[in-house]
């Protein structure tokens, strides 16, 4: 199974594709993810992407096509993945069209989660993150523990992306608009969008998800 999640940031694309890459048994890559775990351990390519991504802005788009078919070639990936975050503009998705033409591969599902921007906002801003384990709270809807309940063992250590903070938020939405938008409406008008709700609750939208793919298997 090949999958592609496309949506606006804070949508839930992140949380949704790792419950149901786990289900189906196939890697989750997250551009996004490889880039700030190459941040967090000091390569050249996080420490280069470091200020893009503080601004909400996007990295080049050879860096990602580059991170995105070094994962390809990993031995998890051949029996399939769920992209998340890429591709993010038109031109990414002509060059993973190219890759995949290039290894006689297609793509099963394009899914798109829709959501208004003031919803977006607010996910965004109440956002925090475990560092030690990645898991993800809201200050309002799911705040993270007081103490404990850490699954990488102690105490979990919340932070604050620092692309959730105020300026980074508006700026990724703006970018999401004028990138990822083109690409969203090109994939309609090829009627491969599978389209899912993403302002309802994770269970729900979870719900909608499965019945979707369904629908259009
Ligand atoms: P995400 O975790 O998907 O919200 O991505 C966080 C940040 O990583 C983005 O705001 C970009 O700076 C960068 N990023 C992730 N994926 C891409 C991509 N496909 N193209 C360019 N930049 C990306």
């Amino acid at each position: 199974m090949r999958l592609v999640f496309l949506g606006p940031p804070g949508v839930g694309k992140g949380t949704q594709a790792e419950g149901l890459a786990r289900e189906l048994q196939i890697p989750h890559i997250s551009t996004g993810a490889i880039l700030r775990d190459a941040l967090g351990r000091g390569t050249a390519t996080g420490l280069a992407a470091k200020k893009l991504m503080d601004a909400g802005d996007l990295v080049p788009d050879a860096v990602v096509v580059d991170l995105v078919e070094d994962r390809f070639a990993e031995q998890d990936a051949a029996s399939g993945w769920l992209l998340d975050g890429y591709p993010r503009n038109l031109d990414q998705g002509a060059a993973l069209d190219g890759l995949l033409s290039s290894l006689n591969l297609t793509l099963d599902h394009v899914v798109f989660f829709e959501c208004d921007s003031a919803e977006l906002v607010r996910r965004l801003g109440g956002r925090r993150v475990c560092r030690k384990c990645g898991s993800t709270f809201h200050i309002e809807f799911a705040p993270p523990p007081q103490s404990g309940d850490c699954s990488e063992g102690g105490e979990c250590e919340i932070h604050q992306r620092s692309d959730d903070a105020e300026d980074a938020i508006l700026k990724r939405l703006d970018v999401y608009h004028s990138e990822t938008g083109p690409l969203v409406d090109h994939f309609r008008s090829q009627g491969r969008l599978v389209v899912v709700d993403g302002s309802q609750s994770i269970d729900q939208v979870g719900v909608q998800l499965r019945a979707a793919l369904e629908r259009s298997s």
